[in-house]
């Protein structure tokens, strides 16, 4: 539990900042200058960690942790089911005399053995050699999670099987970063930027969920288990959802996002909007961009702060990417650049022409990459949340391309028409206003509908759902980008050799790649009904379905690039295509048995009480004199005939349920599409058609109208 909101006098957020972070400020302050400067080296990737400095650096830390109120620690990672897990062990143990010893070694810090058999491994083990260890990520800071009376020092690793084979995210992402920011040191080098020491992965995730009262969404048993509804929908008046957008923070929320705020400043965690999202309910949090592996760390810590700062305020939250029908679903919009050591940032553009000519190179080597790979893209956003979510009327569809505004693309076509001068008068927006910067015009230049945009300084991938633990599409975003960038080289560097400038050489490499990515590219509406006809032409539709997208994991040009990039061994994919195939089929499975019991538990009965409701009311209007009784009846046959509907249709479900329960993974998860999907359409169909006519008092899962409200 935090603390937050047990305060009665808030601390100002500058003093708490980072204050439960083993940052390089306590680093400093507490390590001898040699082994800080080791250390620091090792971080920034240039030069590997000594391991003789581990017993310094643990002592520190823990004298760090335990001056803070830590007790335990724990080394912290993401195994493969995109949580987190934390095995804690006490600092306190004895000495030979029996006395209270706070102990930490180097060893401890550097390696830790947790269990790892019922952690899933996608089949690369079996449970009797289920021995895997967590091992420092020193990339990442440690930092502290307070408890109630103490609090556990986490420390950020990588989780890896005895056969060195991993078992988290983060070695593919750590691999990633390295294909990516070795071949932009590489392209920098060409171009004869020798100074710079060092380039990094920039990612900034913006977070959407969706705030409920908990009480009234614990009566809720799809809410409990699935963290959305199976059944009910929008009331047919209420459209007036519109103003929700940015409008005012109600105080509840509000109270709820500061709390929010002041633990993970506490955690180095820096929030830089808040604000409220399309739907009612629905809300964003964006931190300020950081290093690619400190982001997606971060993000897992930005979720279980909010997740345990809900229970406090009695809020239900909600990651799920499509909790209500009929309203907008949450994604994780995932912004990404590279900077150099001297703090440039590659994707912005410049008025200067050579900065922007190396600007450009890294923008079309990305979208070689994405042209070439955009089924690893679709694949990384194809989970069961986003099954609902891409292709609705609020959310990009699935299908991959990438936007990359006017100015830019008015770039890219100067250069592919055989013009080496590129356009500049566009660059910039005049506001006439000499005291205000001139506003880079690409910025106000959205478009909202590409689930993949460049955004003035950076991409935006905008088809991650807002359960998703980012560092699988961050992971396939930097494969991608660092295979592009591979090609670009190949074609620049041959230029180069051969004596031109390199300048030059990088314009007609661009004009190359740029030709080789056209169809990728698309400015147009992605919402828009024609989109889908022209993307087939295309040749973009590479997977259909969610398990067809999973699919694409093991496509087979993929695996060449990933494996000769180092990222993923052909093993490694095949079984991380395995996990992503059974927790696709697990949570569906889940979802069929919670439908199929709400109607049982909750709906049906509802219908028989409303029925005996109409049938003794209607004899008692008849003995009354009523006459007229044409209504009276229809609606009591609606009720009937909706109730035998939901035996049909559910006894059809459980049959679907039990028969695959026997086929191999790929048939299963290919008839939970086929059939079990749209006979769950059907019974949400029938059951929101008579939700209306049962009274609040029969139905005892709260409507759309009562969960959606949070002034209570
Ligand atoms: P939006 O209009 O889409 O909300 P913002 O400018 O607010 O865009 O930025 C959204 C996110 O992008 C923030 O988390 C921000 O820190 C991040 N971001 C900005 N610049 C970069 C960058 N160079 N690299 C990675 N992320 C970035
Ligand atoms: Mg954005």
């Amino acid at each position: 539990m935090t603390e937050g909101s047990t305060f009665r006098e808030f601390p100002k957020m500058k003093d708490i900042y980072g204050s439960l972070v083993f940052d390089r400020r306590e680093m400093k302050q507490r390590l001898p200058e040699d082994v800080y400067e080791n250390l620091i080296g090792a971080i920034e990737g240039r030069q590997k960690l000594d391991s003789g400095i581990a017993d310094t650096v643990a002592l520190a830390m823990k004298d760090w942790a335990v001056s803070k109120g830590a007790d335990h620690w724990a080394h912290w990672f993401h195994p493969l089911s995109e949580k987190t897990a934390e095995k804690h062990t006490a600092f306190l143990t004895s000495d030979e005399n029996g006395n209270p010893l706070n102990s930490f070694r180097g060893k401890d810090l550097v390696q830790s053995e947790p269990d790892a058999s019922s952690f899933p491994s996608g089949g690369t083990r079996s449970t009797f050699e289920a021995r895997g260890y967590s091992a420092w990520d020193p990339t990442s800071p440690a930092f502290i999670v307070k408890s109630r009376k103490g609090g556990t020092l986490c420390i950020p690793s990588v989780f890896i099987a005895y056969d060195g084979s991993p078992l988290d995210m983060k070695t593919y992402l750590l691999r990633s970063m390295q294909a990516v920011e070795s071949r932009a040191m590489k392209i920098l080098k060409i171009f004869g930027n020798r100074g710079i020491r060092y380039v990094h992965a920039t990612v900034g995730g913006e977070q959407e969920f969706f705030l409920l009262d908990r009480p009234k969404a614990q009566k809720r048993t799809d809410i409990r288990f699935c963290g959305r509804t199976l059944i009910g929908s929008r009331p047919p008046r209420d459209q007036k959802m519109e103003d929700h957008y940015l409008g005012a923070i109600q105080p509840r929320v509000l109270a709820y996002m500061e709390d929010v705020q002041r633990d993970l400043a506490r955690l180095g965690v820096d929030l830089e909007t808040r604000h409220n999202e399309a739907a009612r309910c629905q809300f964003e949090f964006a931190p300020q961009f950081t290093e690619a592996n400190l982001a997606c760390d971060q993000n897992q810590i930005i979720m279980e702060t909010m997740r345990k700062m809900a229970r406090q305020h009695e809020l239900r939250l909600l990651f799920n990417e499509k909790p209500f029908n009929g309203l907008n679903g949450s994604g994780k919009h995932i912004n990404f650049s590279l900077q150099d050591s001297e703090g440039r940032n590659l994707l912005r553009p410049s008025a200067n022409h050579r900065k922007n000519v190396i600007f450009l190179s890294f923008l079309s080597a990305f979208v070689l990459g994405v042209s070439k790979y955009s089924g690893l893209l679709q694949a990384s956003v194809s989970t069961p949340g986003n099954m609902y979510r891409l292709g609705g009327n609020e959310a990009p569809p699935y299908i991959i391309s990438v936007y990359l505004g006017d100015a830019v693309t008015a770039m890219l076509n100067t250069i592919e028409n055989g013009d080496d001068s590129i356009p500049q008068e566009k660059l910039t927006l005049d506001l006439g206003l000499s005291k205000l910067p001139d506003i880079i015009a690409f910025d106000s230049d959205r478009n909202r509908t590409s689930p993949l945009a460049f955004t003035g300084n950076k991409f935006e991938f905008r088809a991650p759902g807002a359960s998703q633990a980012m560092a699988v599409p961050v992971t396939s975003l930097f494969s991608v980008w660092a295979a592009g960038l591979e090609e670009f080289i190949g074609y620049f560097e041959k230029r180069v050799e051969k004596g031109e400038d390199p300048i030059d050489a990088a314009i007609k490499t661009i004009r190359k790649v740029s030709e080789m990515s056209r169809t990728i590219r698309f400015e147009g509406d992605a919402y828009a009904e024609g989109w889908h006809e022209e993307a087939e032409k295309r040749g973009l539709i590479k997977a259909r379905t969610i398990p067809e997208g999973i699919d694409l994991l093991t496509e087979p040009k993929t695996l060449a690039m990933l494996e000769s990039l180092g990222i993923f061994t052909r093993k490694e994919m095949e079984a991380f295509h395995t996990i992503k195939l059974e927790s696709f089929i697990n949570n569906m499975e889940i979802e069929m048995s919670v439908l199929n019991d709400m109607i049982w538990e909750g709906v049906l009965p509802a219908i028989s009480r409303q029925i005996i409701l109409e049938r003794d009311s209607f004899a008692a209007a008849k003995d009354a004199g009523l006459e007229k009784d044409e209504r009276w009846r229809k609606l009591i046959l609606k009720l009937a005939k909706a109730k035998t509907d939901l035996m049909e249709a559910t006894e059809k479900l459980v049959k679907v349920h039990e028969k695959m329960a026997a086929m191999s993974t790929g048939d299963h998860a290919r008839t939970i599409v086929d059939e079990a999907v749209p006979l769950m359409a059907d019974i949400r169909k029938i059951a929101d058609s008579v939700e209306p006519f049962l009274s609040s008092d029969n139905m005892p899962y709260p409507n759309y109208r009562d969960l959606l409200s949070l002034s209570a």
